[in-house]
C-alpha cells in the first residue's frame, strides 16, 4: 500500500459509475445515495457535464491565470446572476474556498477575530481546521491559526457574547453537514445576519456542502432569506470535477487586487466547463421544483418506514440532505448498508446521512428506503 494511511477505507473497490449506480470490481451494484460526499449531485458522468468535459478536452486543458479565460467569465456570471454576490474567486476545493474567506475578511475588515460554531466543518488547512469547530481535527498539529472563537449553533446569545471590535466575521454552515445534519433554526439565521449588519461584522456562509441545489434552493441561505456578504462553493459545483469557488460582494472585490491572492489550477477550464455544465443544468427552470418534489417523496418514505422504528431518534431533512439520528454510532451501520447495495455516509456521532443525487428516482427512494428499514429493524433487535 503506498497511499497514506489518511482514510478509513470500505472494503469496496470502484471499476466504474452512472447516474445513481456505483459498479465495484466484482460487478456488484450499488445505490449511490452518498454521492462522493455531496459532489455528484447530478449523479456520476451526468451527460450534459461529459459533454461539456469532453468538448473542453478537445479544446485546451490548462494556460494559467496569466492570461483572459471567458469560460471563467462565463462560470463567474452564472453564480453571480443567480445569487447574492457579484465576483467570484475560482480555487480548488473547499477548504481552499474557505480559506480565501477567510484572508478576504480580515482583509476588507483590517480585524481578526473570526467566529465559528461548535460540531462546524470547514476543512483541513490550518486557518480551515481552526475554523473547524471540533477538537479532534486539530490534535496533533500544534498551535492553530489564531482568533478564531467557536459559538454555540442555534444560539444567538453566544455568538452577541463572542462579538468584539475586533470580529471581522461570522462563518457559518445554514445547516450543519459533517457535524451531524443540523439545520439552522430561522430566527437564528436571520436574527445572526441582522446583527451582523447591525455590529458592521461580516456574514460567511459556508455553501460547500448545501449550495448547488443540495437543499432544494439554489444555495442553502435562500431558504433564511438572507444574503451573506461572503459565501463559498466547492463540492456539487463541479460534480466530480474538483472546483472551488469564494463569491462576495463587490464593495469586497477590490481587497483581492493583483498579488494578494491565487491559485495555478484556480478557474481550471475542464473543471470550469464541468461546473457551467453543473450550473446550467440546476439553475434552468423547473429543475429545483423536481428536486423539491423528490425530496418531499423521499421525506415521505422514511416518514412511513424508518420514523416509527425505535432505533430512530429523529430524521433531519432540508432538500435532500437528510439526517437520520440512530440509538448507536452510525459507522458501523454504513459498511451493513453497504453490503445490502446501498452506499450511504455517517455524520456526528450517531447520524447516518443521506446525500442521493438530484436527479435520483423515486423507484431508487423507494428501494434505498427499504433497504434501510430492513437493515435498521436487524438493528433494533440486536440493541
Ligand atoms: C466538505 C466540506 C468542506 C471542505 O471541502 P474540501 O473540498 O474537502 O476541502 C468545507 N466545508 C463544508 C461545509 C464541507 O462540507
Amino acid at each position: 500500500m503506498a497511499l497514506f494511511p489518511t482514510y478509513n477505507r470500505y472494503d469496496l473497490a470502484v471499476k466504474s459509475a452512472d447516474g445513481t449506480i456505483v459498479e465495484d470490481i466484482n460487478g456488484k451494484k450499488y445505490l449511490d445515495f452518498g454521492t462522493g460526499i455531496g459532489v455528484c449531485n447530478l449523479g456520476h458522468r451526468h451527460p450534459a457535464v461529459q459533454e461539456a468535459i469532453e468538448n473542453q478536452l478537445n479544446n485546451y486543458w490548462h494556460v494559467s491565470n496569466l492570461y483572459k479565460q471567458p469560460i471563467q467569465e462565463e462560470v463567474a456570471e452564472l453564480i453571480t446572476e443567480n445569487s447574492p454576490g457579484d465576483s467570484v474567486f475560482f480555487c480548488n476545493s473547499g477548504a481552499e474556498a474557505n480559506e480565501a474567506a477567510i484572508k478576504l475578511a480580515r482583509k476588507v475588515s483590517g480585524k481578526e477575530k473570526i467566529i465559528t460554531f461548535n460540531q462546524s466543518f470547514h476543512g483541513r488547512t490550518f486557518a480551515t481546521m481552526a475554523a473547524t469547530g471540533q477538537e479532534k481535527v486539530r490534535i496533533g498539529f500544534g498551535s492553530m491559526l489564531e482568533s478564531f472563537a467557536y459559538a454555540t449553533y442555534n444560539d444567538l446569545e453566544s455568538v452577541k457574547k463572542l462579538m468584539d471590535e475586533n470580529t471581522a466575521a461570522v462563518m457559518l454552515e445554514v445547516v450543519q453537514g459533517e457535524g451531524g445534519v443540523i439545520p439552522g433554526n430561522e430566527d437564528f439565521i436571520k436574527g445572526l445576519a441582522t446583527l451582523c449588519k447591525k455590529e458592521n461584522i461580516l456574514l460567511i456562509v459556508d455553501e460547500i456542502q448545501t449550495g448547488i441545489g443540495r437543499t432544494g434552493e439554489k444555495f442553502g441561505f435562500e431558504h433564511y432569506g438572507i444574503e451573506p456578504d461572503i459565501f463559498t462553493l466547492a463540492k456539487g459545483l463541479g460534480n466530480g470535477l474538483p472546483v472551488g469557488a469564494m463569491v462576495a460582494k463587490q464593495e469586497y472585490a477590490a481587497a483581492f487586487g493583483p498579488g494578494s491572492h491565487g491559485s495555478t489550477f484556480g478557474g481550471n477550464p475542464l473543471a470550469m466547463s464541468a461546473a457551467k455544465a453543473v450550473l446550467t443544468t440546476v439553475f434552468a427552470s423547473e429543475f429545483l421544483q423536481d428536486v423539491m418534489e423528490t425530496a418531499h417523496y423521499l421525506q415521505e418514505q422514511l416518514t412511513e418506514h424508518i420514523k416509527p422504528l425505535d432505533f430512530v431518534k429523529e430524521i433531519r431533512q432540508k432538500g435532500l440532505m437528510v439526517g437520520i439520528e440512530c440509538q448507536t454510532q452510525a459507522t458501523h451501520l454504513v459498511p451493513k448498508l453497504m453490503d445490502k447495495g446501498i452506499l450511504v455516509l455517517s455524520a456526528g456521532e450517531n447520524v447516518v446521512r443521506l446525500l442521493p443525487p438530484l436527479t435520483v428516482s423515486k423507484n431508487e427512494i423507494a428501494k434505498a428506503v427499504m433497504t434501510l428499514k430492513d437493515v435498521l429493524q436487524k438493528e433494533e433487535i440486536m440493541l
